[in-house]
């Protein structure tokens, strides 16, 4: 059969229609298991590697939009192919991971349970206890197939003509990750000196540590954060997104395209998720039935997506309502999430009397984890660069994550933590572009915009061109500034 490219688009468009309708109906409780091995088979000629070479080819002889175009479908096609490679890896880690258990003070826990008892574990030292048990496991049991999987992609990419994976993605992505690591060693560097000082009341409220005490697995708890939840009950959760969205002229009732999923069952994901099987016209907001400040953090997050996605051109191509730079769709995600830290916003919405805490305490977190990824996105440049020594990685990681964060880091998760595809550059990519979003609000509506409906129209403007234009062009068009990590930076130090 002739290989069609519109064919191939169509395709393209069905099958993810088809896998995040299964991701929404099994997180959202409907149906006990996630069954998308069929889907993958129904379209496994998407994810062959003719299909990332014929896509290549025809980017290859484009030029302006329709380039953009096909390097976003280049992406996909090439997520695809790796994904197919990994496919068997992975289904073998989900066994392990389901079966294995972790001894700790002659208690057994399960491997995926360890993780939620070190969370909710208020001693130090058996949370290290807890932690150490389960990176052995990882080590011996886990990482020799992570290693196996991370060496078959490299090698594809390889044979595809590009130096490196890290090449590959930076094609595809078109950004330079190198730079952009160089650019987050310079953030690492503008706030190092008043790292300490900032962390350091914040863990003592919530783990009685300081920064120099510390052990990675009192992390869990420092984000968890349990003295703040107070001021975020359950109740109030639902109300205050809608009373939020009302205050920028966006009624929630009134966008029968993003469904809001707020019924409680008993296999329903205990985190906020949104779904996009069709960008806009199928949307799903799915909320448990939770609160405290996680919890509100995690569903304002959504809802910029879901708001995103929701309000995006009908009109415009495939690949830019449902592929594209993802910085774009998470800056708007983090947008909505910073509400939730704004005094403005803890005032007005909540009532929040002593919110200080939890201002506080989200500045704290967002420096220790923008520098983490700051150390990451480092570690991923050498990890999937054409030099990388496997043999040496987990000292690299060990050292990188343990200097920026500041605490001994271990080295067993160094294949584990990472995310594919360089995803950890649209997370640090968005947290700049969201610091922007939120200067041009406050500039043209005043420090109160959220309850501004001229400030729901901009964004519902910004919206609405979904991901056709990437973090940097969409920023230049809109406001005429360029992206960069100087104003994080100045926040945070
Ligand atoms: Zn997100």
């Amino acid at each position: 059969m002739a290989w069609d490219l519109d064919e191939y688009r169509r395709e393209a468009e069905v099958f993810l229609e088809e896998i995040d309708r299964e991701y929404y109906l099994q997180g959202a409780g409907h149906k006990p298991d996630l069954e998308i091995e069929p889907i993958y088979e129904r379209h496994e000629g998407l994810f062959e590697r003719t299909a990332v070479e014929r896509v290549g080819e025809a980017r290859r002889v484009a030029e302006g939009e329709a380039e953009t175009r096909l390097r976003y479908l280049h992406q996909f096609a090439l997520d695809g192919y790796l994904g197919s490679i990994t496919r068997s890896f992975e289904a073998r880690l989900a066994e392990l991971e389901a079966s294995l258990e972790i001894e700790v003070g002659g208690e057994a826990i399960s491997y995926r349970m360890a993780p939620v008892v070190q969370a909710n574990e208020p001693d130090s030292d058996r949370r290290a206890e807890i932690e150490t048990a389960r990176n052995a496991v990882l080590a011996e049991r886990l990482n020799p197939l992570h290693r196996e999987a991370v060496e078959s992609v490299h090698i594809a990419c390889v044979e595809l003509g590009w130096p490196s994976y890290l090449d590959a993605y930076s094609d595809v992505r078109a950004l330079d990750l190198r730079a952009l690591a160089g650019e987050l060693d310079r953030f690492a560097e503008v706030t190092q000196p008043n790292y300490e000082r900032i962390l350091d009341p914040e863990l003592a409220r919530s783990v009685g540590l300081s920064l120099a005490e510390l052990r990675r697995s009192d992390l869990v708890r420092f984000f968890r954060a349990t003295h703040l939840d107070e001021h975020f009950s359950a109740e109030r959760m639902v109300t205050s997104l809608r009373k939020t969205l009302a205050g920028m002229g966006i009624d929630l009732e009134a966008q029968p395209n993003i469904m809001l999923d707020t019924e409680s069952r008993p296999t329903k994901s205990p985190r906020a998720f949104c779904a996009i099987p069709r960008v806009p016209a199928e949307v799903y907001l799915v909320i448990p039935p939770m609160g405290g400040h996680e919890d509100y953090r995690a569903l304002f997050h959504e809802a910029g997506h879901a708001e995103h996605y929701g309000s995006t051109d009908p009109d415009l191509a495939f690949e830019f309502r449902h592929l594209g730079d993802n910085s774009v769709t998470e800056s708007f995600a983090f947008l909505l999430e910073g509400l939730t830290a704004s005094p403005a916003w803890l005032e007005r919405i909540l009532g929040a009397d002593g919110a200080e805490a939890a201002i506080e305490h989200a500045r704290a977190s967002r420096l220790l984890f923008l520098r983490r990824y700051s150390a990451k996105i480092a570690y991923e440049v050498e990890l999937h660069g054409p030099d990388a020594d496997l043999e040496t990685m987990p000292e690299r990681y060990a050292s990188l994550l343990g200097e920026r964060v500041g605490v001994e880091w271990p080295r067993e998760t160094w294949l584990s933590d990472v995310d594919g595809g360089f995803y950890a550059a649209c997370y640090l990519r968005a947290w700049a572009l969201e610091v922007d979003w939120r200067s041009e609000l406050s500039e043209r509506f005043g420090a109160d915009w959220f309850a501004r409906g001229e400030a729901g129209a901009w964004l519902r403007d910004l919206w609405g061109r979904g991901q056709r234009l990437d973090a940097e062009r969409l920023l230049a068009e809109v406001s005429g500034r360029t992206l960069d990590f100087g104003a994080l930076a100045a926040e945070l130090s």
